[in-house]
């Protein structure tokens, strides 16, 4: 298979209604699409190179001007910043490049006559063997998905492989702003709690088998998550076992299962997780009366 599809992953997760919301942003995004025909902007399928803002672990390129400050620019240096601290990864071995288009429209046009075998969604992760590579676009939910995008970029620039669960877990982590209380995410809490109530037996096993992005629900993107914050704040044993596992995906494209090691230190690692998921819902804000929203909506 092509290097880039063994390599490509990580995107933003659909909301489980996506089709309907799919089809109705297909039809809307038709008509502005016929209201821009006066505009002086012409889509192509070229990337952002106007403008780039570089450092030693990531380059910014955009059409608009990258000015000291820009609060996208200061998101992904917290994310970085947070997430090597937090996991103790080791030095960065690849730049990470983030394409910030101008608009949703450029994005779209771009992604689609590039990428034509991604599902469409807001915001990406492109790894291939060339680079690594964030897409994302201006807009109200930019600093969202570049935490969660570039924080993929970052797991991939530093270690040598990233199991999917993993690498989802920790950029749902990290997607939350570090102003959040404990990373907590009240759509995954109540993913899991809509869980609970259907019987849900959590298994980090049947995760660790999934490879294809597109088949991850959004329980699975929650169990991910959930995962990931049981590992850093359950028990120092827990985060001691995920630290040592990213070492391992430091060092090896063949580090076997997480689980494996889980149930070495942590005995009774099932138990616990199932405690300590009950904890995190019952400590989650009051929900609203509106049923769960997605966690934002996505674009066609
Ligand atoms: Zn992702």
């Amino acid at each position: 298979m092509h290097a880039l599809h063994q390599q490509y992953r990580q995107q933003r997760p659909l909301p489980a209604h996506a089709p309907l919301c799919l089809a109705l942003m297909i039809a809307v995004s038709l008509l502005s699409s016929g209201c821009r025909t006066t505009r002086s902007q012409t889509f192509s399928s070229e990337r952002p190179q106007s403008h780039t803002w570089a450092t030693d672990h990531f380059i910014v390129h955009s059409d608009d001007p990258l000015l000291p400050g820009d609060p996208l620019i200061q998101t992904l240096q917290e994310v970085r910043n947070q997430l090597v601290s937090l996991l103790q990864l080791p030095d960065q071995r690849d730049l990470v490049h983030v394409y910030l288009f101008s608009d949703e429209a450029s994005y779209r046009w771009y992604m689609q006559s590039t990428w034509r075998d991604l599902p469409p969604r807001r915001a990406y992760f492109v790894g291939t063997t060339r680079e690594l590579a964030v897409y994302s676009f201006r807009g109200q939910h930019a600093a969202e998905d570049l935490r969660h995008e570039f924080s993929h970029g970052l797991l991939h620039a530093s270690l040598q492989t990233v199991p999917l669960w993993l690498d989802e877990g920790l950029a749902e982590y990290f997607e939350i702003s570090s102003s959040a209380e404990s990373h907590l995410s009240p759509p995954h809490l109540q993913e899991l709690a809509d869980a609970r109530a259907d019987g849900w037996n959590p298994g980090l096993y049947r995760l660790e088998q999934i490879t294809d992005f597109r088949t991850l629900s959004q329980r699975d993107y929650a169990e991910s998550w959930a995962w990931v914050h049981f590992l850093l704040h359950s028990t120092p044993a827990g985060r001691q076992v995920l630290l040592d596992y990213l070492q391992t995906l430091a060092s090896t494209r063949t580090p076997g299962k997480l689980l494996n090691k889980l149930e070495a230190a942590i005995p009774s690692w099932a138990l616990d997780f199932e405690n300590y998921t009950d904890q995190l819902i019952a400590s989650a804000p009051p929900s609203s009366t509106e049923p769960t929203a997605p966690q934002s909506p996505r674009i066609p």
